[in-house]
């Protein structure tokens, strides 16, 4: 039995086999061949295989996400089968005599260049298609794992560490848990296990070994324990906290249908965070209010290549559907930093997370931007949507993200596609300079929702993703906090609401503060939502605003 310590980030008790996640080795190797038939038909049986794999997710768009988002897949398939790319390949492999791999490299690379540099912006835009196809048919051709988990059984999955475009691509019903060498509890890998209700335990470093693969092992993404081969005593002794742990879920589930008022009568709506239309179940589940986020750059992470206007509108409205007319805050795609996507082609900057992210990437190109409003106001008439803008730091980048908000709808009136005329826009706080200027942003918007993650990152300048800052990584930090006040009482004084959905939004020890701030919705990965419930039914805040206000204004010396 070995036993290892890292960090839980995501709780509830997991048990299976150990998998290691492997990535894409993306090498080519050159090489005449002997056998050119045998060689065309490695190719063809290749190209086959991509054909079926591509049908596969055809479906499964299809399923999650409706016709429109199917589309991608069906033109790739289309591609792969295309006679000019075949043609091609067939003369590098039976007259030029080259290994198939080299030569889907080099036909895909000189078919991406055609249409590259073609007149039609249709056309150009194949050019990332053909890439993406003849990556998948090099994947199959060398036998290097495209992604995901090959296991016919659900297993906890050990990587040294995971990125969110990786996360999100894997199956989740074969995941039963994750541990990873590195990582930290506010990196987007964590919060996805959160929303996903999946245990995880990250930061073990290198006592987690490759060898240790194929063998069981339990995890605790409470107390941050993993077992190896557990003997029967530990088995037993973890397998009661697990059941433990299901019948307090029980006991919270009586919370369904009750009111989020505290002991004094003050009410705060909770809502969730998501990153996935399939996450909508687990929202209703737990009796939330509504979506206080919704992380829309997951569907991003989760496509090849730029998703179309159609894919991000059948999500939009499968997710303002599915919630029946509660209230739906989209947040507009917030990539970079950790949520670094290939085909964007961002510049390699030494800091990401200081650089083009979020609402500056948006500016920066805002045909891509257009498109997702496009999407999100097409949407809008299947429910009560808000979208929300993130990164923001002064008045002119909501002023001319609102402007092409306005773009967006005189274009739909030309075209007579109808829009929902209630949607309210809101931004997130989660940049020291948005909270200091958050007198002047409450004029701009309907409502501030505060991104605790990065504007603790950003305040205390300890990088989230980074499990080493340790102490000075403080996020109950009263410089945090006192923003997070200070963007209240702005909010209220210009008339509008004011949430938290970073993840402090679930730390109970704060849920007191929060209130005595007089935070309006706190939203949380759907497992937390009861539990919140509990606590704000619990206090009496009146009984300890003011001492807890004076904490956070006084001389108290933190820790
Ligand atoms: C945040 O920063 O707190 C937030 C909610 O956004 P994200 O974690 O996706 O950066
Ligand atoms: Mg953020």
């Amino acid at each position: 039995m070995i036993t290892i310590q890292g960090q839980g980030v995501s709780a509830g008790i997991a048990a299976g086999p150990l998998y290691y996640y492997r990535r894409v080795k993306s090498e080519i190797i050159r090489a005449a061949v002997q056998d050119r038939d045998a060689e065309w038909q490695r190719f063809k049986d290749a190209q086959a295989e991509a054909v079926r794999q591509l049908g596969k997710l055809a479906e499964k768009a299809k399923r999650e996400a409706g016709d429109g988002a199917a589309l991608l897949f069906e033109t790739h398939q289309m591609m792969v089968e295309d006679l000019d790319y075949e043609k091609a390949i067939e003369e590098g492999i039976r007259q030029e005599g080259w290994n198939a791999e080299a030569v889907v490299s080099d036909v895909g690379a000189r078919f991406a260049e055609m249409f590259a540099t073609m007149e039609d912006t249709y056309m150009q835009a194949r050019a990332a298609d053909v890439k993406d196809v003849s990556r998948r048919i090099i994947g199959i051709l060398t036998g290097t794992v495209q992604r995901g988990v090959h296991s016919d059984v659900p297993v906890i999955l050990a990587a040294d560490d995971l990125a969110p475009s990786e996360t999100v691509q894997i199956d989740k019903n074969k995941i039963l848990g994750f541990i990873t060498e590195g990582g930290s509890g506010s990196s987007h890998t964590a919060i996805l296990a959160r929303t996903m209700g999946i245990p995880a335990v990250i930061g073990v470093g290198d006592r987690l070994k490759p060898e240790y693969a194929g063998r069981e092992i339990i995890v605790d993404g409470e107390t941050g324990a993993a077992v190896i081969d557990p003997d029967a005593d530990v088995r037993a002794h973890m397998m009661k906290k697990r059941d433990d742990q299901i019948g307090l879920q029980e006991m919270l589930s009586q919370l369904k249908g009750r009111e989020n008022v505290t002991k004094d009568g003050q009410s705060v709506r909770i809502c969730c965070n998501i990153g996935d239309p399939d996450d909508v179940p687990s929202v209703l589940a737990n009796d939330a209010g509504g979506i206080g986020l919704f992380r829309s750059e997951f569907l991003y992470l989760g496509c090849d290549d730029f998703p179309s206007e159609e894919f991000q509108f059948e999500a939009y409205k499968k997710v303002l559907s599915d919630m029946e007319g509660r209230e739906v805050i989209i947040r507009t795609l917030d990539i970079g930093a950790d949520k670094q996507i290939g085909y964007f082609d961002l510049p390699r900057e030494e800091n990401p997370a200081m650089g083009s992210r979020g609402l500056r990437v948006c500016l920066n190109r805002p045909e891509i931007f257009k498109t997702q409003l496009r999407a999100l106001y097409r949407a809008s008439v299947f429910g009560k949507l808000s979208i929300m803008f993130p990164m923001v730091t002064g008045v002119w980048e909501v002023r001319e993200a609102k402007k092409l908000c306005e773009q967006v709808r005189r274009e739909l009136d030309d075209e007579g596609i109808a829009y929902a005329d209630d949607v309210q826009i809101g931004i997130m706080i989660e940049t020291p300079a948005a909270a200091i200027m958050s007198d002047r942003l409450a004029r701009e918007v309907d409502f501030f929702s505060c991104g605790t993650n990065d504007l603790a990152q950003y305040t205390l300048a300890c990088d989230r993703q980074d499990g080493e800052p340790g102490r000075f990584f403080d996020p109950h930090h009263h410089a945090v906090l006192r923003l997070l006040k200070m963007v209240a009482d702005n909010a209220h004084r210009n008339g509008i609401w004011v949430g938290v959905c970073g993840e402090l939004g679930a730390d109970l020890a704060l849920t007191e503060t929060f209130l005595s701030i007089g935070v309006d919705e706190l939203s949380v990965s759907p497992r937390a939502v009861l539990p919140l419930r509990q606590k704000v039914r619990e206090s009496n805040v009146a009984q300890v605003r003011d001492k807890l206000i004076g904490e956070l204004t006084g001389d108290q010396i933190q820790p």
